[in-house]
């Protein structure tokens, strides 16, 4: 078996084992074949599958940063409140406040 291992070229490009690379921008697997690089740089980058991929990735990122902006809130919500009934009920049940 040859020792087969994924290197990053100078562009910043993953280079996977068997002549495949990972695409930077929609980070698809793209299969090199015999023209090498240019079959990533040239062919697949800027090409529909290319763009559609990527504007996939963003829009699940957008939405994964509203889904945690959102749940934050509601833990906010929860923690203010669990602070403000925790604080109501120590002054109910600590008869040296009522003093
Ligand atoms: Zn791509």
């Amino acid at each position: 078996m040859a020792e087969s291992q994924s290197t990053i070229n100078e562009e910043g490009i993953i280079i996977l084992p068997d002549n495949w690379a990972v695409c930077p921008d929609c980070l698809e697997k793209v299969n090199l074949g015999s023209a090498g690089i240019v079959n990533l740089t040239i062919h697949h980058r800027g090409s529909k599958k290319c763009k559609n991929g990527e504007k996939k990735r963003k829009a699940k990122s957008i939405l994964r940063k509203r889904m945690t902006r959102r749940f934050q809130y509601i833990l906010d919500f929860f923690l203010i409140l669990h602070t403000q009934v925790l604080s109501a009920f120590f002054r109910i049940s600590n008869p040296a406040v009522r003093i």
